[in-house]
């Protein structure tokens, strides 16, 4: 895929570890300057060296004048934001009738609202170039369901509607916005789930494994180059979903 990012400028949110990180790996590979952002500022630095992405850029999602900031400091760094992917995310698990509201929220805003709060601030500067690309990471809970993950669900499912509307607001102005649902993927995220899920999951996958991160981009980098996701607009891509399309 070298050269296929040449000169667009990314911003990779959740880009110091797992999912993101690997995204922006692949995107610097095909010749995109990438900042990372992360709530873990001096992660997404170190990263951002050993990958040779532009810089790292430490903000909360869920904040609003967090992400403000993180944007505007990224635009200042790459001139412009061509490719938006959405990769930050938290995941903790807890029967509902035990969940307190405060978990719910904490879920819904870094899941859901951190992926309008990036939108909101990145998507006019795109709309008024008349072209961009957002990418957001949902996930496979998102349509089947997850024990113990009703906010972690709900939260996944919001993002996939949110992607779709966005998509059908913005694609007359060359804004293509679509979504991945990966399967389970190993990295830091599932280290705390249970090994019983983990085995059960397993067992249902016809793959009979957990993908790796760098299995995940390249999807991301074909709905980021021109011509590859030149078509697509408010899909959901799903990497080791599990399913069998009809
Ligand atoms: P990860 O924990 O390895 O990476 C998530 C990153 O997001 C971390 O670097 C973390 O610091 C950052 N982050 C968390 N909260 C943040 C906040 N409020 N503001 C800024 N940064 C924040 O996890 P991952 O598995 O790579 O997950 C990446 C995305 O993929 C998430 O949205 C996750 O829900 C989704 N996903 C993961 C899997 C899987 O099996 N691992 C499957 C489907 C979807």
């Amino acid at each position: 895929m070298t050269g296929v990012l040449d000169g667009r400028a990314a911003l990779v949110t959740g880009g110091a570890s797992g999912i993101g990180r690997a995204i922006a790996e692949a995107f610097v590979a095909a010749g995109a300057r990438v900042v990372l952002l992360d709530r873990d500022e001096a992660a997404a630095q170190t990263v951002a060296g050993e990958l040779g992405a532009v810089g790292g850029v430490g903000a909360d999602v869920a904040d609003e004048a967090s992400v403000r900031r993180a944007v505007a400091a990224t635009e200042e760094a790459l001139g412009r934001i061509d490719v938006l992917v959405n990769a930050a995310g938290i995941l903790t698990q807890s029967p509902l009738v035990e969940m307190s509201l405060a978990q719910w929220r904490e879920t819904i805003d870094v899941d859901l609202t951190g992926v309008f709060l990036l939108c909101r601030y990145v998507v006019p500067g795109m709309v008024a170039r008349g072209s961009g690309r957002v990418i957001n990471i949902a996930s496979q809970l998102a349509i089947k369901g997850g024990t113990s993950l009703t906010h972690y669900s709900a939260a996944k499912a919001g993002v996939l509607g949110l992607t779709k509307a966005l998509a059908l607001e913005v694609a007359p102005d060359g804004v293509l916005v679509n979504a991945i649902a990966p399967g389970p993927i190993e990295t830091p995220l599932v280290e705390g789930i249970s090994e019983d899920w983990k085995r059960a999951k397993r067992e249902e996958l016809p793959l009979g494994r957990f993908g790796r991160p760098e299995e995940v981009a390249p999807t991301a980098v074909l709905l980021a180059a021109s011509p590859g996701g030149d078509l697509y607009v408010g899909q959901t891509l799903g990497p080791n979903s599990g399913d069998v399309m009809p």
